[in-house]
Parts: structure tokens; C-alpha cells; sequence
């Protein structure tokens, strides 16, 4: 019987990834949360912990492959092997292409596509050996295009093909790989995207919500549950799809 229960999930001290880490750790996994410093992941794993879940924190930049490849020996030795993987982890370094720096391309490509990379070739080791496992890559919207994010679209359309090639590779030994595409979540990368375009944060979010169909911005939440989904046991047979999660249809 495969260890299914010890799940990695990588820029879970706020927003999305600390609500992905949560809903998992409710729906039974042990959850390690991979953040830069880790003194910020303690909110999530005291909030996990006091629900009756097993949590670490862990500091690790997930662009370092010396830093990935501890820390995931540190889950195995202190979780156990890990076989569920969230690729969260992100930044956002926007400006317009002709202002765009040498620096805010890398440093997106790094976090986002290296990061991914990293993380994923460490834990498929242990997957592979349990014969399942499961990986999610967060995407975007935002890999449809997106005016001040060259880098960023860049990257998120990246992750999408990366991951349709760690389906094809990975399928064989159990492990599915599929990616989440959210739209606009209120977070606090969407409050730095409000400030870059200098409008208050409540303006923006009223001006989101009239192009959103469902007429509300999405919540951390909304991702956390298409997670669970594509982590759990019933999801063996959906592998390299991207679900975009957006409140409304996307190409
Ligand atoms: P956030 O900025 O609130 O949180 C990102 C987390 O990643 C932070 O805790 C940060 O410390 C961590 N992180 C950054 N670089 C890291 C590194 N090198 N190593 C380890 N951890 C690192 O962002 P969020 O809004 O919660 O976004 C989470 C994911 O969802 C990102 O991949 C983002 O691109 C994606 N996404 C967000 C939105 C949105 O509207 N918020 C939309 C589409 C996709």
C-alpha cells in the first residue's frame, strides 16, 4: 500500500497556498509548507496543527536546487516520503516589455519554471517508488496573455506545457500532474498588481468583479477545492489537464 498521505506544498505561508495546505491537511494529508523564511509558514502550520492536522514549515527558496534538495529530504525524514506536490510558489515582477528588466524576467522564470522543475524532480523520486502520487502546478489566467506580464504569461504558459509532459512521463508510475489556472484571487499578489496600476485596493476589486460572470473575485478557497480534487484518489484518471478557475470560461 502506497504512502498517500504526506503532501508538499510550496509558497503556503499566505494566500493560495495556505489555503491549499489547510483543506489538505483537513482532507487527511500530512502538509509541509515550503516557504522562503521559515518563520512565515508558522501561521499556516499552528493554524493546521490546531485543527488536529500534522504541518511542518519549512525555509527554502524553491529556485536553489541544494535548498529544494534538503528540504524535501527533511519532509521525508519528518513527515514521510511525500507524494502529493502543489507547486504555488510565485511572484510577479510586472512592466511593460520596453521596461522590463534582465532581472524581472529571470526572476520570475526562476520562482515559477525553475522552481517547478526543482521541486518536481525531487519528489517524483518518491513517488515513483510508491507507485502514485500526485503534482499541481498553479498556472494563470494569465498564460493567455496579459499586458505588463511578458514574464509572467511566459511562465505560467511554461507550466502548462511542463506540466502535459510530466503526465505523459509520469502516468505509468501512478503520478498524475495537472495544472490549476486560477483568475483574479484576492490576494496579496493581487493587491501588489492594484498598487502597480495606482488605484486602491477596493476600486479594483469592484472594477475585477464587473468582468468576472459570476460577479465576485475568487477567494483562496475556490483554488484550495480544485486542488483537493486533482490531489485526491478518485482524480487517477484525469492527468494533464488545466482547469481554469476563474469564475467564468477561458480558451
Ligand atoms: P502570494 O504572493 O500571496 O503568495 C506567494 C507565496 O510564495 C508567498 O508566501 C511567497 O513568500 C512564496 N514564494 C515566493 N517566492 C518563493 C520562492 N522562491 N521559494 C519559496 N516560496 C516562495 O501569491 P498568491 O496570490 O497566493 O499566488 C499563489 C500562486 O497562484 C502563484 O503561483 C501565483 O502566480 C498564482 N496565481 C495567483 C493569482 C491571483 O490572482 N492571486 C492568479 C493566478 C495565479
Amino acid at each position: 500500500m502506497p504512502d498517500k498521505k504526506t503532501a508538499i506544498v510550496t509558497g503556503g505561508a499566505r494566500g493560495i497556498g495556505a489555503s491549499i495546505a489547510q483543506r489538505l491537511a483537513a482532507d487527511g494529508r500530512r502538509v509541509a509548507i515550503i516557504d522562503l523564511h521559515e518563520a512565515d509558514t508558522a501561521t499556516t502550520v499552528e493554524a493546521i496543527q490546531a485543527s488536529g492536522g500534522d504541518a511542518i514549515g519549512i525555509g527554502a527558496d524553491v529556485s536553489d536546487s541544494g535548498a529544494v534538495e534538503t528540504a524535501v529530504e527533511r519532509v521525508s525524514e519528518e513527515l514521510g516520503a511525500p507524494t502529493v506536490l502543489v507547486n504555488n510558489a510565485g511572484i510577479i515582477r510586472d512592466n511593460l516589455l520596453f521596461k522590463m528588466s534582465e532581472d524581472d524576467w529571470e526572476a520570475v522564470m526562476n520562482v515559477h519554471l525553475r522552481g517547478a522543475f526543482l521541486m518536481s524532480r525531487a519528489v517524483q523520486a518518491h513517488q515513483v517508488q510508491a507507485g502514485w502520487g500526485r503534482i499541481v502546478n498553479l498556472s494563470s489566467t494569465s498564460a493567455l496573455g496579459n499586458r505588463g506580464q511578458a514574464n509572467y504569461s511566459a511562465a505560467k504558459a511554461g507550466l502548462q506545457g511542463f506540466t502535459k509532459t510530466l503526465a505523459i512521463e509520469l502516468g505509468k508510475f501512478g503520478v498524475t500532474a495537472n495544472a490549476i489556472a486560477p483568475g483574479f484571487i484576492n490576494t496579496e499578489m493581487a493587491r501588489q498588481t492594484a498598487q502597480r496600476l495606482g488605484v486602491s485596493f477596493e476600486d479594483f476589486l469592484t472594477d475585477v468583479a464587473k468582468e468576472i460572470p459570476v460577479g465576485r473575485p475568487g477567494v483562496p478557497d475556490d483554488i484550495a477545492a480544485a486542488a483537493a480534487f486533482f490531489t485526491s484518489d478518485e482524480a487517477s484518471f484525469v492527468s494533464g489537464q488545466v482547469l481554469y478557475v476563474a469564475g467564468g470560461p477561458r480558451d
